[in-house]
């Protein structure tokens, strides 16, 4: 696999090397501590081989999109002691697998999905970490409940005794210029200060390989990079 560029795909120590400065950076420019922020590696259409080789570089957080994917990975790769995160659009259909498999899922967004979850947590007798997605762009189409949603999906995942409810996640629209998402991190960040703020919801999941820098400055904990350290999806 190559990308446009010619450059091959793939982890290399200088790729993680890279991203864990720019988090470095960014953390230091914003007077917090580099283990302030989580570094969640997007590992989706990446095989097994490149989430194995990212554990022996020493990453230990990986984020799949697709159930059936994280199903694959997950049994391929149940030696490792890693956490997966469901970064994906959760269908109720879908949910099985990441009962089985998440430790953190980034993107529930409403009443019946929290629900549904925590029945089939409960079932595999784990419990799991849950941030709840909001769409800040008011656009057709978007996952994510609106912000208005919000007060009853939290309710809805805090009545479920297997999970437990974490924080909040959002995803910008792309913009060329990554300031373009700075509106929507400090959107998200004001929404946590109004629903009992860090106490209550301690994790913000906002931030790509594009914009990390911008999404730490607003106050992100989990930054979600793929591209930044396998190259580009083929
Ligand atoms: C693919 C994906 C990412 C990673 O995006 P990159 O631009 O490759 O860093 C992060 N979050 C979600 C929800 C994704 O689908």
């Amino acid at each position: 696999m190559t990308d446009p560029g010619g450059a091959p795909s793939g982890i290399t120590p200088a790729r993680l090397e890279a991203v864990r400065a720019r988090i470095a950076a960014a953390c230091a420019a914003a007077g917090r501590g580099p283990e302030a922020v989580t570094l969640v590696a997007v590992s989706k259409t990446f095989p097994a081989e490149a989430v194995r080789a990212a554990y022996a570089l020493g990453l230990r957080d990986f984020g799949e999109n697709y159930a059936q994917e994280l199903r694959l990975k997950a049994e391929a790769l149940r030696d490792l002691a890693l956490r997966w995160h469901f970064v994906g659009h959760l269908q109720r259909n879908k949910v099985g697998p990441v009962a089985a498999w998440a430790s953190v899922v980034h993107a529930v967004d409403s009443v019946p999905i929290a629900a549904a979850l925590g029945r089939r947590v409960a079932q595999a007798g784990r419990s799991v970490r849950v941030l709840v997605q909001v769409d800040l762009t008011g656009a057709e189409g978007r996952s994510g409940c609106a912000p208005e949603a919000l007060p009853a999906v939290l309710d809805a995942v805090r009545a479920e005794g297997s999970l437990t409810l974490s924080g909040l996640m959002t995803l910008p629209p792309h913009t060329e210029d990554p300031r373009g998402a700075r509106a929507f991190f400090d959107a998200l960040a004001a929404l946590r200060e109004r629903h009992g703020g860090p106490s209550a919801l301690p994790e913000l999941s906002m931030g790509m390989t594009h914009d990390l820098e911008v999404a730490i400055e607003a106050g992100a904990t989990m930054v979600r990079v793929g591209t930044g350290l396998f190259g580009h999806r083929g």
